[in-house]
């Protein structure tokens, strides 16, 4: 079983987009954008790499779930 560290690992989050996102998907390159009628989700993702804080990525939430969750299963926003 690997060891994992809450600190040192890649860690998804799932948080509503707000009005005035301007972020590109990671997988398929669309922006992901506000809607008042649909109230999208967008995955956000803190990706670590050699025990290190190394970038941020956003997915549409269908996007991340559609590339088999790469950073495991998101914590749900508050
Ligand atoms: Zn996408």
């Amino acid at each position: 079983m690997p060891v994992t560290s809450s600190m040192t690992s890649s860690r998804a989050a799932l948080r509503s987009v707000t009005p005035g996102t301007y972020v590109d998907c990671a997988t398929c390159n669309a922006r992901i954008g506000y809607s008042a009628k649909t109230r999208p989700n967008q995955v956000i993702a803190n990706v670590y790499s050699d025990g290190k804080w190394n970038r941020v990525e956003h997915y549409h939430e269908e996007c991340y779930y559609r590339s088999g969750s790469p950073y495991g299963e998101p914590a749900p926003g508050r």
